[in-house]
Order: structure tokens, then C-alpha cells, then sequence
């Protein structure tokens, strides 16, 4: 039997926006459809050009991925005409191979919230599909409420669909948007959908609410869908969207569906599933749910006893699949193999070259697990760590010394008499025989701190000229008997390359210290400053 495609569709960049807390920048937008474009996935949603000023600069550029980048919007507006829509000229203006339309599937929506006809609103569907298909865009229509639409007239939601299909649409995806519909009544609705529209062309969109979102997708594609959305982690507003963290290993792992179904994601991208899980996370400042099935920390960790016996005799005797497959690791026999496997793993994802056999391989991984217990988090802190894997395995030029800073903060009046908070920061720092001092004057300790660090680092200023932070986060960690601060901050060079470095101290300023440092050290190795 031919294997048939699944298609992949990520939206954390979109739905996945909409969740509580959730507020994605130009810079986490490019580096999340990054990841996701390095997983594999078919169709990366980026945003809804002109709804925000991130999403239309974002879309206000070509981006270069390999997946198909695609923008959201709504159809045209009932009563107007394609060409005379100014929400669908900045959709159809985007910088985006696809577009994927939201329209209602539900005549009681129709009539309610859009206040039209059943007919116009078909109408807006088909004009909308056919002016993005005249830009030579891929065109995509998300049914919006299909299943409750479907249940309550049933002629009407697949009237909605086919319009959409007729005129051309690549994809009719079938939402659940408000997410109360069951597994079984997914399957039986998809069912009756692919009679009339061939399941190649079908989505599902499902929301979390019934904790289902997972199911539901699994329901579509057995009722013949082809096409799964889906955000990474499950983001979404109230409950979520369907996790395609969990969803991905299930397509690729499980019998049912790895033996019938081909997935853009290969075996090699699967095995960072874990690592791309846990790098939202860091960058979104939240912890990872150590729960998480297939990628939390306790998927495969097991309480010593007759389990973890067991587990050493055969690890399949407990574990539903391999933990490696996915990037993560089994945690009851962190044996010294296990864990050298693990950080050989993560030598090869930055790029160094190391013999397992080297003892200090071993070394490096005593020092990552010493730090990571005290608060380091190295999954997204790429730098940090290649930094400290040179280190421990080779040699890393002493370029300069910080041999003192002082941090002033002073709240006082000024000359207008008004209250003012002033922050400046002197460093002094060696730089071969050279003593330096520099001070700056910032709008915090930590701006001040690193305005006065890079101001003035002597023969090796030039390489720094072009080094800026884009981002800063800050989380305090509960660890022990006190609170620890861990700081992450993101830089970009003048070529527009990014890396991520971290630190960790009971004192916010001593670890932005170290994330600054390290932030520097990193750009002056990869510039290949002489030492
Ligand atoms: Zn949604």
C-alpha cells in the first residue's frame, strides 16, 4: 500500500499568540518559525498582517524559510467587493507563499455576529479564495466553528467548504473552535466531509478544551484528514490548541499511523523535539511542564524500586517508546553512558567535534549537571554552553579582565526638582597590559552595566562595534534554602546572526554579569579575534 502525506501545520506564531501571558517579538517570531522550519514542519502560520505592527513588519519582508510561511486574515467583509477591502489588500499584500482565510461555517454566526446572508457570506468565501489564488498564493480556508456549525445545519457548513474547495483552495481545514467536540463525533463529521471533498484536501483544527485537541486531530486523520494545526507545547487562548509536541512523535512512533502516513519531520529532526519544546519554553520565561507526554523531564522517569530493575534489565518494559527517539532521556539510569550520550549530542548540535572516550566528555557532564541543578538552563542558552564545552574540552582565550565594576543606582531630585532614578555603572578591565576604565550612564543597572562593559574594550573594540542585546529575561528559580535569579539575555551581531547566553546568581546584576561576559567572549571566538 502507498503510504500517503501528512501535512503539518504550525500556528503557535498565530493561535498560539492568543495565549494568556504570550507576547511574541518581530525577533521570537523569526526564531520560532526557525525551529519549526528546521523540525520539518509543511506550513508555519507567522501572524495576521495589518492586525499589529509586529505581524506586518513581519510579513512586510520576504523571509527566507523552507517551509511554506503562511499569513492569516478574513475573508472580505460582507457588502464589499474583493477590490475594495482594505483588511484583505494587506492579506493579499503579505509577504507569505500562503494564505490561510478564517470564515464562518456556522448560519447562526453568520446571521449573529456577521449580521449577513448565508449567501453573501459564501459569496465573500469564494471571491476571497479566488483574488489570493489571481496573486498565485496557496490558498488555505479555516472553517471557523465547523463542528458546531455542522451539527446544527449540516447542508450549510459543507456548503461553506466546498465553496472554498471549489474555487481552488489547497486546504479546507475544519476547526473546533470553541473545542467541546468529542473524538467520536470528530471522526463520524470528517467522515461525512471527505465524502464530498477529498481528505487530501481536509485540515483539522482542534482546540484543547475537553482536553482532546490530540484525540480529536488522531480522529480527523483516521476519518481520512491529511492536514493537522497545531501549536508547539499546545499554546492557545483558554485551554490551547492541539499539541503537536504530542502529536508529532505519535505520527512518527506509532504503528497505526508510522506505517500508513509519511510526515515532513525526519527521524534526526524528531530527536530535537525535546530540546525545540523546552527552547519555547525558556524563551517564553516559564518553565517547562516536567509532565509534558513524550518531552517533559518525567515522561520517562521512574521511582527506584522493582520498576527501575525492570527497566535495567529492558527498558521496554516500561517505556511506551524509546525517550531518545524524541530528544529526551530516561531518568532513572542517568548512568555516566546515558548522560555522556546526551551531552555528545549536544556537542554535535553546536558544532564540536568530541570522541566519547574522552574523559573530558565525562568532566563536561559532571559540570553541566552541577550547574543545571543550581538554576543554569542550557537548552536555550546555545552560547553559554558551546562556551563552557570549549572550556572544559579545549581552550578559550583569556581576552580580557573584568577586574572590577561598581553599580551605582541613586534616586534624587533633579534640577526641575522632579523625582529621578539615575543608574550609572564604572568597569574596569584589562586587556593585556593594558588597564581601562569605562563609565556609562543606563535607564537600569544592568543597561548601565553593559554600556560600560562594551564602551571601551581596547584592541578588541572593533569586533565588538556591532554587538547589540535584543533581549533580556529574567526568572527567579525557588531553589534550595534561597531564590536564584537566572537571567538570559539575547544578542545579534552585525550580520544579524543570534545567540543566547545565561547566568545564574542570587544577585540579578552579578548574573546579567556573567550572561553579558559570556555574550562577549562568544562574539569575539566567533569573530576569531586573536588572543
Ligand atoms: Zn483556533
Amino acid at each position: 500500500m502507498a503510504r500517503e502525506r501528512i501535512y503539518l501545520f504550525d500556528t503557535t506564531l498565530r493561535d498560539g499568540a492568543q495565549t494568556n501571558g504570550v507576547d511574541f517579538t518581530l525577533a521570537d517570531k523569526l526564531a520560532i518559525a526557525g525551529m519549526l522550519d528546521d523540525l520539518g514542519i509543511d506550513y508555519v502560520e507567522g501572524g495576521y498582517p495589518g492586525a499589529n505592527p509586529t505581524d506586518t513588519e513581519l510579513f512586510g519582508k520576504e523571509r527566507k524559510f523552507g517551509t511554506t510561511f503562511t499569513a492569516f486574515g478574513m475573508t472580505r467583509r460582507p457588502g464589499r467587493s474583493a477590490s475594495n477591502d482594505p483588511g484583505l489588500a494587506a492579506l493579499l499584500d503579505a509577504k507569505a507563499s500562503a494564505i490561510c482565510f478564517v470564515a464562518k461555517s456556522w448560519d447562526y454566526h453568520v446571521k449573529v455576529a456577521l449580521e449577513t446572508t448565508n449567501e453573501e457570506n459564501l459569496a465573500s468565501i469564494r471571491e476571497s479564495v479566488r483574488a489570493a489564488k489571481a496573486k498565485g498564493r496557496e490558498v488555505l480556508l479555516d472553517c471557523e466553528h465547523f463542528f458546531d456549525g455542522y451539527k446544527a445545519n449540516p447542508k450549510y457548513a459543507l456548503a461553506c467548504a466546498k465553496a472554498a474547495y471549489e474555487e481552488g483552495a489547497r486546504w479546507v481545514v475544519l476547526c473546533d473552535t470553541n473545542g467541546g467536540t468529542l473524538p467520536d463525533e470528530v471522526e463520524k463529521i470528517v467522515g461525512e466531509v471527505v465524502k464530498a471533498i477529498p481528505g487530501d484536501h481536509i485540515g483539522i483544527h482542534a482546540h484543547n478544551d475537553t482536553e482532546q485537541a490530540v484525540a480529536n486531530s488522531l480522529a480527523a486523520v483516521r476519518a481520512g484528514a491529511r492536514q493537522i494545526q497545531g501549536t508547539l507545547n499546545g499554546l492557545g487562548e483558554r485551554c490551547g490548541n492541539a499539541n503537536l509536541v504530542s502529536i508529532i512523535p505519535t505520527l512518527k512512533l506509532k504503528p497505526e499511523f508510522a506505517e500508513r502516513f509519511d510526515i515532513g519531520v525526519n527521524e534526526a529532526a524528531l530527536k530535537k523535539l525535546a530540546h525545540v519544546s523546552h527552547a519555547l519554553d525558556e524563551r517564553l520565561n516559564r518553565a517547562p511542564n516536567r509532565h509534558a507526554p513524550y518531552v517533559g523531564e518525567s515522561a520517562f522517569a521512574t521511582k527506584a524500586g522493582i520498576h527501575a530493575s525492570a527497566i535495567l534489565k529492558d527498558p521496554a518494559t516500561y517505556e511506551h517508546v524509546a525517550p531518545e527517539t524524541v530528544g529526551n532521556r530516561r531518568k532513572v539510569l542517568v548512568s555516566e553512558q546515558a548522560g555522556k550520550s546526551n551531552v555528545l549530542a549536544e556537542l554535535e548540535r553546536v558544532g564540536i567535534k568530541a570522541d566519547k572516550d574522552d574523559p573530558r566528555v565525562g568532566r563536561l557532564l559532571q559540570i553541566v549537571k552541577e550547574r543545571e541543578a543550581i538554576g543554569y538552563a542550557y537548552e536555550s542558552a546555545d552560547a553559554s554552553f558551546e562556551l563552557l564545552a570549549r572550556r572544559t574540552l579545549g581552550k578559550v582565550p583569556n581576552y580580557f579582565d573584568v577586574t572590577q565594576f561598581d553599580v551605582n543606582v541613586e534616586q534624587r531630585n533633579n534640577a526641575k526638582g522632579e523625582r529621578v532614578t539615575v543608574t550609572m555603572a564604572v568597569v574596569k578591565v584589562k586587556v593585556g597590559d593594558d588597564n581601562l576604565i569605562s563609565a556609562a550612564e543606563g535607564n537600569g543597572p544592568v543597561n548601565a552595566l553593559d554600556l560600560a562593559l562594551r564602551k571601551d574594550l581596547g584592541k578588541y573594540q572593533k569586533y565588538i562595534a556591532g554587538l547589540k542585546l535584543t533581549d533580556y529575561r529574567v526568572r527567579i528559580l525557588n531553589g534550595g534554602t534561597e531564590a536564584v535569579t537566572r537571567v538570559l539575555i539575547e544578542s545579534e551581531d552585525e550580520q544579524g546572526e543570534r545567540w543566547t547566553t545565561v547566568g545564574v546568581s542570587p544577585n540579578i546584576i552579578d548574573a546579567s554579569f556573567q550572561a553579558l561576559m559570556d555574550s562577549i567572549v562568544f562574539k569575539l571566538l566567533k569573530s576569531r579575534a586573536p588572543a
